[in-house]
């Protein structure tokens, strides 16, 4: 097993381990890409939402909050391009049964192209030592010529074809390049053909078409359909947004990477009411703001870049995604479109309302142009968590410890008091006493079931920023020692200063203040 692979399946069984994430009714062997969060993921993914929430409504006087329900009227979805046009394109392997994406099996081709060109640059590296000049052998190099020459092609090709939505080409590109199951190796393919990826159900009594009712695939579409009513109720004037978190459903074809693709979700919201012709402004606007706040965490910037959209979808006129670099390669993490007015204009014909708004510096209405940010909670949970894992060696001692480095802001736990001795009731009673105060103040973990280096090391495992330890000074001068997460330092201070100085240190407020 690769190294990345390798380091993913143990981040997964992290995540089981320390009661982060758990496969959904796992007794009866699990239900493919629906997980459910445990005691310290919840808490990690309530902060994740909460960083979120405040960066965008709190600090935002014209940005508003709003919870939508799941369903909405049929329509909605009709209007919004859905029914129609949210389709991947499926293949199956008749040998092996198994079924993929076309457009993906192609990516990963390209992949593999790349890999090609990186292999080849490396070689001459090494070969050329210190006076490498790695964009003049790029430029260069015949063989990264022909490999890029031939990657480019791909790239423009699959663009095309997805754009169009033809099928056969994406069949012939499969067969011309000669891509095989990835499992199996078999290529034995059948046609491509479309698979709408919203789940539906039905409405009480009614059958048929009439009562089909669909779990919202996105949850931008319960913003669109109350955007008067935000707008009139709130006095907002244009530019204004409107941020929303909440489950959104797909019935993806594939989906084997833990929580990277699921088929129940949450996405984090945000659409930008902006005029018609200012709508490049605010997409660049969005597109710097947003990659801020992800830097904000601490992420080393070279985990993290943009990705323009060669195929862009129904909706948008400019699309770029933010990648991260998880443990599989560059994917996805965020997605920042300018959606032009479609999804108002098409709200308005088909509902007969108008869904326009009158303004007063132009007096005059229009459909207002709309640029949105959409983020996975769950892909950034994993983001989150591929980043923090580490293993290191434990500073002046022999041995390793497994560390989760997170921002101490989205820490589940800000704080854990421990005993020195378990067996020692006088430590153990003073050391609640102080855990029953500070509980008010933080999330906070009293723990006596171990030694105290086995307690430290559960810690260090779920990302605890500090540990209060309880000893004998405690009970002779009133002072305890803090110990530090990442650099083990320990300061011995004043019970009575303990609250003030964790919630100084754990406050959202300093992630905030960096935006
Ligand atoms: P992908 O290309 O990976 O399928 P997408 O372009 O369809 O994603 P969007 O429709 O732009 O995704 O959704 C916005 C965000 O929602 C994505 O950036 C991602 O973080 C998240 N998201 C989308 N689909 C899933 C899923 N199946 N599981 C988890 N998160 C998802």
């Amino acid at each position: 097993m690769s190294q990345p692979a390798e380091q993913f399946k143990k981040l997964i069984a992290h995540c089981k381990e320390y009661g982060f994430i758990y496969p959904s009714s796992e007794i009866y062997d699990g239900l493919s890409a629906v997980y459910d969060y445990g005691p310290n993921g919840v808490e990690l993914k309530n902060a994740i939402k909460e960083y979120w929430w405040k960066a965008m409504v709190q600090l935002h006087e014209n940005i508003v909050g709003i919870d939508a329900a799941i369903f909405m009227h049929p329509k909605t979805w009709k209007a919004s391009g859905h029914v129609d046009a949210f389709n991947d394109p499926l293949i199956d392997n008749k040998d092996s049964k198994r079924r993929y994406r076309a457009d993906q099996l192609i990516e990963a081709y390209m992949e593999k192209l790349q890999a090609k060109i990186d292999k080849e640059v490396a070689r001459a590296a090494k070969r050329f030592g210190e006076a490498f000049d790695r964009d003049k052998f790029v430029a260069e190099s015949p063989r990264v010529a022909k490999y890029a020459g031939q990657l480019e092609a791909v790239r423009q090709r699959l663009a095309k074809a997805m754009s169009a939505g033809d099928l056969a080409e994406l069949k012939a590109m499969i067969e011309e390049y000669a891509i095989a199951d990835p499992e199996t190796g078999s290529r034995n393919w059948t046609d491509v053909r479309q698979f709408n990826l919203m789940f539906s159900t039905q409405l009480g009594a009614i059958a048929g078409e009439e009562g089909k009712l669909y779990l919202r695939p996105e949850t931008a579409q319960g913003i669109f359909v109350n955007f008067l009513n935000v707008q009139k109720t709130t006095r907002q004037k244009i530019p204004f947004g409107i941020a929303q978190i909440g489950k959104a459903f797909r019935n993806e074809i594939v989906a084997r990477q833990f929580i990277f693709r699921m088929r129940e979700f949450e996405q984090m919201e945000m659409q930008f009411f902006v005029r018609p012709g200012t709508e490049m402004e605010w997409y660049e606007y969005w597109k710097e703001h947003r990659m801020k706040w992800h830097l904000a965490l601490g992420t080393p910037p070279e985990k993290l870049r943009f990705h323009d959209h060669d195929n862009l979808a129904h909706y948008a006129n400019a699309a770029v995604d933010i990648e991260f670099a998880f443990p599989f390669g560059f994917r996805e993490l965020e997605g920042i479109h300018s959606r032009t007015d479609f999804d108002l204009r098409n709200h308005q014909e088909l509902s007969g309302k108008k869904l326009q708004y009158f303004d007063p510096e132009l007096q005059q209405s229009y459909v207002p142009y709309v640029v949105e940010t959409s983020i996975g909670c769950d892909r950034m949970f994993l983001a989150v968590m591929s980043h923090a894992l580490v293993e290191e060696q434990v500073p002046g001692q022999d041995h390793t410890r497994e560390l989760l480095k997170l921002h101490p802001a989205l820490a589940p736990v800000k704080c854990a008091v421990l005993p020195l001795k378990r067996n020692d009731d006088q430590l153990v009673a003073r050391a609640r006493q102080i855990f029953d105060t500070l509980k008010y103040h933080f999330n906070c973990q009293y723990d006596d079931t171990g030694s105290i280096g086995k307690l430290y090391r559960r810690q260090d495992a779920i990302g605890t920023p500090y540990c209060i330890t309880v000893d004998y000074d405690t009970l002779e001068d009133g002072t305890v020692t803090i110990r530090e997460r990442d650099t083990l330092q320990q300061e011995r201070v004043p019970v009575e200063r303990v609250a003030q100085i964790v919630q100084e240190r754990v406050r959202m407020e300093s992630l905030l203040r960096r935006l």
